[in-house]
């Protein structure tokens, strides 16, 4: 063949992350058959989907094998009860989104994917570490990217950069953060909205673990004065409501977002009629039901007990005075591995002393070098299990 390729698919770092880890602990198991592996480098839920989910899909289904009630193509933004339904969580959250700013998509990872299809040849600023999928999204597409690091001395909460040369860019912040676990409080994400207006930047903020928050602290860039004029928020149902393998999210784009007297959501709208095709009308009225009173209250029951795995966990650290962030407000743990080692050596020293497995912190960015993430997202008896065998650690 002779055709000409994206060459920007050469600057992707190939991560063998997953893989790798997958090899190691088959290796152990090899070696070692009688052990026991507790897996909690996972990022992915492991309870099943909120009852009145469920009975939502059958109902839903049941309604596509009936002439009366079968639908064809869904509407490319979502269902108008959807949209309704994301709109009223936004009210219950303080925050007025009209259902029309609300896209309906079949996760937050396409919609993080594809918005580089809407914009030109920007800047773009991403806090490390983070969430692979900004940085790797970006590089597809040729953009030049500048990292914000976090580390010890901020909290793994970067601020905006002071010697920045002014030019308007694309920022994305996740908070609560994946891999780092750690949460803007309102003054830190105000200061990227006004960094954001002072330079005619666009933030991308993505909300995907808002429903771990419980503290006092913002669920949506919305909540913070002036960001309905610079920013954009991705987000999704699968860490919500457990629908990782069932596929829904969401995004909403202002009309205040314009820029050079475009609006945003023109070209959204626009995107997405031509390559999306919208998510099936069964999930739809899952994600609706998820919204509903019961589906809340059995969604919440869910993440309280993955945050109580969390809570554990982050109760170990402490009383072995080992810095961590999340733990409160997050699935994740974010731990700097003892005694200066790196996070592929902590990997193999908690793999073959204690049968535990984590993820390296440098598979979220190079600011990750040295830390070590661990998910909540295990079972309670497997949580409490490997909080026994730490006690050595
Ligand atoms: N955003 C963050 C920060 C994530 O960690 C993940 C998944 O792990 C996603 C988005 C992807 O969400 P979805 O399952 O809706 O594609």
């Amino acid at each position: 063949m002779n055709i000409k390729l994206n060459d920007n698919f050469n600057n992707i770092k190939e991560t063998y992350l997953f893989s790798d880890i997958a090899k190691k602990v088959n290796a152990y198991k090899e070696a070692n058959p009688e052990a026991s592996v507790i897996r909690m480098g996972i990022g992915d839920v492991t309870l099943p989907l909120p009852k009145p989910c469920v009975d939502a899909l059958i109902s839903a289904s049941n309604e596509m094998g009936i002439k009366e009630t079968f639908r064809g193509y869904p509407p490319e933004y979502g269902y108008d009860f959807l949209r309704d339904a994301i709109s009223g969580h936004y009210t219950k959250l303080g925050v007025d989104i009209a259902s029309s700013e609300v896209f309906v998509s079949d996760g937050a990872k396409s919609d993080l994917g594809n918005l580089p299809d809407i914009l030109g040849d920007n800047p773009i600023i991403i806090p490390d570490p983070v969430y692979p999928v900004y940085v790797d999204s970006n590089l597809m597409s040729g953009r030049k990217i500048t990292l914000v690091s976090g580390n010890e001395a901020n909290g793994f909460l970067p601020e905006p950069p002071k010697d920045y040369n002014g030019a308007s860019a694309i920022i994305y912040i996740c908070s609560p953060n994946n891999p780092t676990g750690a949460v803007y409080t309102a003054e830190g994400l105000k200061a990227w909205v006004d960094f954001a207006l002072a330079t005619g930047s666009l933030i991308i903020f993505d909300s995907a673990y808002e429903a771990f928050i419980s503290e006092d602290l913002p669920h949506t860039i919305y909540e913070i004065e002036g960001a309905k004029s610079c920013a954009i928020e991705v987000s999704s149902f699968s860490k919500f409501a457990g629908f990782t393998g069932t596929r829904c999210g969401w995004t909403i784009v202002p009309e205040e977002l314009e820029s050079n007297g475009v609006k945003l959501s023109k070209f959204w709208a626009r995107r997405q009629a031509t390559k999306f095709n919208g998510v099936s009308y069964p999930v739809q009225r899952a994600a609706e039901a998820s919204l509903s009173e019961e589906g809340l209250k059995a969604l919440s029951s869910n993440i309280e007990y993955y945050k109580h795995n969390a809570m554990l966990m982050a109760d170990l650290f402490r009383s072995k005075g080992i810095y961590f962030t999340g733990g409160k407000n997050s699935p994740y743990i974010w731990l700097k591995c003892p005694g200066n080692m790196g996070g592929w050596e902590f990997f193999d020293y908690m793999l073959t002393r204690f049968g535990i497995v984590g993820t390296p912190g440098e598979g979220f960015g190079e600011a990750g070098n040295g830390f070590f993430r661990l998910t909540a997202f295990n079972s309670l008896e497997n949580t409490e299990e490997a909080i026994r065998r730490l006690g050595d650690l």
